[in-house]
């Protein structure tokens, strides 16, 4: 089994590419994918940069040209549930892209119109995974399983925080993930996406991200680590 495993910024893969064993790396359009094995098991590893479509491109190009069989997400995010804390763990159990606004059509925010569905899931079996392992290393306390929003916004103010609970109920946001879901769900692949939180989304949230980007890159890739020695 090949497992993808995509990062949107240096911080959230520089860790895995120094510990994993790396036999080729190939470069398309500018992106830089690290194939070899990670704890025993085959990888592609692929920094995808910011943004829904960094991300989809990645995604895409892990899937049609690497053929990986399933696809693993590893960075950070804004906390958007006030129960949530910097460090805490947030594992998807569905994306949406809530910057999707065809409310002038009368969709709801975040429907794609003429899609079936646009609410992407990740599938329960690594998502079940990624929930133990992530107690086992923190303490099932801190560890958050729900919905994701992603929009090609870094959020930091108390309003948007608002809307984005009240209208997705979102647990945190953050700006590839709803991306990466996209594809799986149209390639028909299974993935899950882990965050841990590196800002609570409000006002402070730049410098909060600037202070704790690398510990809760750190958080979730020990969550990765853990699931490569089970799956
Ligand atoms: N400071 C960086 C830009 C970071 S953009 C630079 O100058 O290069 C924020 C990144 O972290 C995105 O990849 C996004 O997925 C995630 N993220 C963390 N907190 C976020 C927030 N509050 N809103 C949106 N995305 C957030």
């Amino acid at each position: 089994m090949l497992l993808g495993i995509i990062g949107a910024m240096n911080e959230e893969v520089i860790q895995l590419k120094e510990v994993m064993n790396l036999l080729e790396t190939k470069e398309i359009g500018g992106y830089n994918f690290f194939k070899g094995t990670l704890l025993n098991k085959e990888v592609v590893l692929v920094e995808c940069g910011i943004g829904k479509v960094n991300a989809a491109i990645c995604s895409t190009l892990l899937i049609q040209e690497f053929k990986v069989d399933k696809v693993l997400f590893t960075g950070v995010a804004g906390g958007l549930n006030p129960e949530i804390n910097i460090g805490d763990i947030v594992i998807s159990t569905d994306l949406v892209e809530h910057d999707f606004d065809c409310t002038a059509f009368g969709y709801d925010y975040g429907v794609i119109p003429r899609m079936e569905n646009s609410t992407f899931k990740a599938d329960e079996t690594l998502v079940n995974l990624a929930k133990r392992v992530a107690a086992n290393n923190f303490g099932s306390e801190r560890v958050f399983v729900g919905t994701i929003v992603s929009g090609d916004t870094f959020v930091a103010s108390n309003d948007k925080i608002k809307w984005l609970r009240d209208t997705f109920k979102g647990e945190c946001t953050e700006m590839e993930g709803a991306a990466v879901a996209h594809v799986c769900y149209v390639l028909g692949k299974p993935f899950v996406i882990i965050r841990s939180i590196s800002d609570k989304a409000n006002h402070d949230a730049n410098m909060n991200f600037d202070e704790f980007v690398k510990l809760a890159a750190q958080n979730s890739k020990l969550i990765i680590e853990g699931m490569l020695k089970e799956i």
